[in-house]
């Protein structure tokens, strides 16, 4: 079992499928990256063993999903409201 958090890749390192992929998801609320930008999917690393997040290859179907739902959008929202409050000061 590999203890190890770093990787040789310098990527940042998820211990499970399911963590980067809420990483991954999170981060689309946060940045609102826009078409074809941004992470899209998470993979399991040759090196590490463990997940990172990577922006090439084809959208992972639960990042597409959520993007499509009203939980996306909702959360998208408040996050923009979030920003304007802070650059507001
Ligand atoms: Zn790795």
């Amino acid at each position: 079992m590999p203890k190890v958090s770093t990787c040789s890749s310098g990527k940042k390192v998820f211990l499970s499928m399911n963590l980067a992929e809420e990483a991954l998801l999170s981060a689309h609320v946060q940045f609102n990256f826009g078409q074809g930008k941004g992470p899209v999917a998470v993979y399991q690393c040759d090196d590490c063993g463990q997940f990172h997040l990577t922006s090439r290859g084809t959208i992972s179907v639960r990042l597409k999903d959520f993007l499509a739902s009203s939980d996306f959008k909702r959360q998208r929202q408040a996050a923009e409201w979030a920003d304007k409050l802070k650059h507001k000061y």
